[in-house]
């Protein structure tokens, strides 16, 4: 072989080891194209897309639209007594039990907990992700979330928003010819500005679920996650139920605050009379970046209101 075509095959080999790799990096299956809605959920650990959207997932999962949860880090030190392979293990255990429950796919990246950064090369795992699964809907943290890996995770998100319709960045998967509509979740921050829904959904009908989904996750929340420790968890069998019901009680009083502190914009969804009563709810803000849908639209897109 002369130097010409040498360098010409080690270029097509190098390549096909390259796209192999970059597909090994995102490797989910898409749904079928059939015109049901495709929601993508980014969250730091194997625990935040469930406390956020679990409600929503559930209630689209029921319609027969696509949700995927993605975790961004392996929530490998997200306990105060377990830590490493194990852990990360157990959580992903964990959590697809959750996701069976709720009726939708997860998928949790290699990347330790503690160290999401917005590097070049998540931006395109994160590109590539939304990409293979043709999303409408894309959700993740705001990126002035208290959590380095929430803020990262929220950074990436937004990063990507504009990239997925781009053919040139990550050429090995097709780019998205519709950009899709970027949501953040609710939290309490204030600095720069506070969160302020442009959607709220009432969770009522499917919260049993998804506080079954959340007591699946026991590493994180009966036995307390990063802060616990041996005190939350009882020999005592009389006291190990009675915390399983605190934790139980504590998740549906976080859904519960939700709907209180947005009562206003939840009568903006629902009638008065029915606004009134919703105990829980889950809250989505429209991203600046990617698609800018309309009240109808939004309504497409969150077919909860018929
Ligand atoms: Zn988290």
């Amino acid at each position: 072989m002369n130097r010409a075509a040498f360098l010409r095959s080690s270029t097509t080999c190098l390549l096909a080891l390259l796209i192999a790799a970059s597909a090994l990096e995102a490797a989910i299956t898409p749904p079928p194209d059939d015109g049901k809605l495709r929601i993508i959920a980014f969250g730091a650990h194997p625990d935040d897309c469930e406390l956020q959207a679990g409600g929503t997932a559930a209630l689209w999962a029921a319609k027969g639209h696509h949700v995927l949860f993605v975790s961004v880090s392996n929530g490998d030190i997200g306990h105060w007594r377990e830590a490493g392979g194990p852990l990360a293990r157990r959580r992903k255990g964990e959590v697809d039990k959750a996701h069976k429950i709720l009726g939708i796919k997860g998928e949790i990246l290699d990347i330790h907990d503690g160290e999401v950064l917005p590097t070049l090369e998540n931006r395109r795992m994160i590109t590539r992700l939304i990409r293979e699964w043709k999303a409408d809907i894309v959700l993740a943290h705001r990126p002035n979330d208290y959590h380095p890996d929430h803020r990262y995770t929220g950074v990436l998100v937004q990063d990507a928003a504009y990239m997925v319709t781009v053919p040139h960045f990550c050429p090995d998967v097709p780019h998205l010819t519709k950009n899709p509509a970027f949501f953040y979740y609710p939290d309490r921050f204030q600095k720069p500005n506070p969160f302020d829904p442009d959607v709220m959904v009432s969770v009522d009908s499917v919260m049993e679920k998804k506080l079954d989904a959340l007591a699946i996750m026991e590493s994180q929340f009966y036995e307390g996650g990063a802060n616990g420790s041996a005190d939350l968890m009882p020999g005592d069998p009389e006291k190990q139920k009675a915390r399983h019901k605190e934790v139980r009680d504590g998740f549906a009083r976080r859904n519960q605050s939700i709907a209180t502190r947005f009562r206003t914009q939840l009568g903006e969804w629902y009638p008065a009379g029915e606004a009134e009563k919703v105990k829980h709810a889950e809250g989505f803000e429209l991203c600046e970046y990617g698609a800018q849908p309309n009240k109808a639209e939004l309504k497409r897109l969150f077919p909860f209101f018929e």
